[in-house]
């Protein structure tokens, strides 16, 4: 394979826990989690948080019959669904997939669960396109369309989530958030996931030296990606899933350290496209 159709991660959002515009994360952007990977004319999208608003207008007027993969649905991965336009434009067919919750609930459920007064002013139904809901369990592989495979993985983090793998044209990029590791024993499930993959977006959203104060918050570090992208022999790590406190000059020189560290590795901003 290795063939030269196109396949490509636009980041839309890449900020954790809470969207933070403003000044001091103007560069980067203060979003949270939208990735779009496009594997030829297929579209894959990655998460739903602040992100996806845009997301949805770069796609106005398309025809689309698409698939939307949650990690999880912690707040800041879902709250931007209801603001992405292509859902209440009839053309539009969506299949959405979680494989964090292990029966215990259904993502139809907890999407309408969030979307209810007095929490939110109308429900899914609201949403015009066909939806369908698809509970898989972590581990699974998945094939959204011939010639995408979809690998997945079970994360580390508080009420589970989801690690994907996509391959296409003998390339893969690996989405790993968000997860936390345990110093010194590298999480055996992610490096399987990332095996020699040529691009791996991971959860950054502490320092090594921050995570101390942040032990069982469900996140990991960029120098544990790195760790980590070295042991499976992957090429490129991506920091992502940015704590909000990390402004633009932090994230500046984060980026300096990671290029060193791994040759290549690049932070995520808003509006960064790659070739994996
Ligand atoms: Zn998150
Ligand atoms: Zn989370």
């Amino acid at each position: 394979m290795g063939d030269k159709s196109p396949f490509s991660v636009r980041f839309w959002g890449v900020r954790g826990s809470i969207a933070c515009p403003g000044p001091r994360t103007a560069r980067y952007g203060g979003n949270t989690s939208s990735v779009e990977v496009r594997c030829g004319d297929r579209l894959l999208m990655f998460d739903a948080g602040t992100g996806l608003r845009y997301l949805g207008k770069s796609l106005d007027g398309a025809r689309l019959d698409t698939d939307l993969f949650f990690t999880h649905t912690h707040f800041d991965h879902v709250c931007g669904l209801p603001f992405f336009r292509p859902l209440f434009q009839p053309q539009n067919k969506f299949r959405l997939w979680s494989g964090h919750l292990r029966g215990a609930m259904t993502l139809k459920r907890v999407l309408a669960e969030f979307m209810m007064a007095p929490l939110f002013p109308v429900p899914p139904e609201v949403f015009r396109s066909s939806l369908e809901y698809r509970d898989f369990s972590g581990g699974e592989t998945l094939t959204p369309a011939p010639g995408v495979s979809v690998r997945t993985a079970v994360l580390n983090h508080p009420d589970g989530a989801t690690g994907y793998r996509v391959e296409y044209g003998g390339r893969a990029v690996c989405y790993v958030t968000d997860t936390e590791h345990v110093p010194g024993a590298p999480d055996k499930n992610i490096l399987k996931l990332i095996d020699g993959a040529d691009l791996v977006v991971y959860d950054s959203m502490y320092t090594d030296e921050e995570y101390r104060k942040f032990v069982g918050w469900g996140h990991s570090t960029w120098q544990e990606g790195v760790r980590l992208c070295k042991l499976a022999g992957a090429k490129r790590m991506v920091v992502f899933h940015h704590d909000p406190d990390h402004d633009d000059e932090m994230l500046d020189a984060i980026a300096r350290e990671v290029d060193k560290a791994l040759p290549g590795s690049v932070v995520a901003h808003e509006g960064l496209v790659l070739e994996p």
